[in-house]
């Protein structure tokens, strides 16, 4: 039986988009060929890849003076890239710290150059976002830098700042295409495709192309952005797998009704579960009730007994990754775009039992 899937990430995929890869894994639409061992040059796996980004900027709705590809590395290796970019001497970077994944990405651009960190909720132990129309933008600054959705932390950004004449750079790993987003609000937007887009190997870059311009352009081959934007994504050779699991869960998202029936999904997959956490002092949210993400839930119980017997009896339930990040304790659902209605369903019908029982 398959498991109920509430991972961080990697994390639940459809099951169309599994069978669909089980069925074409030997034999990819009649060519003979496995896509995993084709060439990424020409021939079927670049139509694959041009469906693929083609259908990102339909679903998105990405401008023409845009770039979008895909790298490896993570989501991790934009941390230091973006600063290696764009942090040029004389000027400074403009930082949020709202959790691990931003201050994660603050730390290494602190290595590379002059950052000014404008937000830190360290004294609350991350669990507030700024106010992002007080926002104090640095004079010379390169660019501003945010985490869009805190995975480990549970907090979200229902706003955005506007962006003015400071270039801003948003890291969306975990909640990309749950909402629709005014791309052209941003100069740059990534995410590692494993949280909310499909199988792991792969980050998603969507680059403004007059970002470029403003870029170092002395760093090694890889570490550049004109190179990868010059030739889509194939400079070297990219992650094949990842991508074609990205460009099925595309049309799934497609075929689901786009991104806005994602933003309605998420709105009603995670008010099952907030209206639990708000009903009784049995359940505890730590974060600002403004800003929580609807697609990490971070919650607490009275005890850690009661928290460790919660994740227990889930198991037996066939409910996985409901434990929260080793670094905050807890417990965490993450309701990602491919998670369904009825797993979040069963999910509640479970929590409500273990009130009834443990309350
Ligand atoms: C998981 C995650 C990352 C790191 O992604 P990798 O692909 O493992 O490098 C960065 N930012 C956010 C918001 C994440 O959720």
């Amino acid at each position: 039986m398959r498991k109920k899937n509430y991972f961080a990430g990697p994390s639940v995929l459809p099951m169309e988009v599994l069978q669909e890869m089980r069925d074409q894994l030997v034999d990819y639409e009649g060519n003979g060929i496995s896509m995993l061992e084709t060439s990424h040059r020409g021939g079927m796996f670049e139509k694959m890849y041009d469906d693929c980004l083609s259908t990102f900027r339909e679903l998105i709705h990405i401008p023409e003076d845009y770039d979008v590809y895909f790298l490896g590395g993570g989501a991790t290796l934009q941390f230091a890239m973006i600063p290696f970019n764009f942090l040029l001497p004389g000027t400074k970077a403009a930082y949020c710290k709202t959790g691990t994944w931003a201050n994660k990405a603050c730390n290494d651009a602190q290595k590379i150059g002059d950052v000014a960190v404008i937000f830190d909720d360290k004294e609350n132990n991350y669990t507030h976002l700024p106010d992002v129309d007080k926002l104090v933008i640095p004079e010379n600054c390169s660019y501003l830098y945010l985490c869009a959705n805190e995975t480990i932390g549970g907090i979200e950004y229902k706003k955005f700042p506007k962006r003015d004449k400071t270039p801003i750079i948003a890291d969306m790993s975990s909640d990309f295409m749950s909402r629709p987003v005014d791309v052209s609000n941003f100069d740059m937007i990534y995410g590692g495709v494993q949280k909310n887009l499909g199988p792991a190997g792969a980050t998603f870059i969507i680059m403004k192309k007059s970002m470029l311009d403003r870029r170092n352009k002395n760093l090694v081959a890889y570490l550049d952005y004109a190179l990868h934007a010059k030739e889509k994504g194939l400079y070297n050779t990219p992650p094949v797998a990842a991508i074609w699991g990205v460009k099925l869960m595309f049309d799934w998202i497609k075929k689901m009704g786009g991104v806005e029936a994602m933003d309605k999904r998420a709105e009603l997959k995670s008010s099952m579960i907030y209206n639990i956490i708000d009903s009784s002092d049995f359940w505890r949210s730590p974060v600002d009730p403004a800003v929580r993400s609807r697609m990490n839930i971070v919650f607490r119980l009275p005890s850690e007994e009661l928290e460790a017997k919660f994740v227990e009896e889930s198991k037996k339930e066939g409910m996985l990754g409901l434990k929260g990040h080793r670094s905050v304790g807890g417990l965490r659902a993450s309701l990602y775009n491919a998670c369904p209605v009825e797993d979040v369903e069963a999910l509640a019908a479970f929590m409500k039992e273990f009130e009834r029982k443990n309350g």
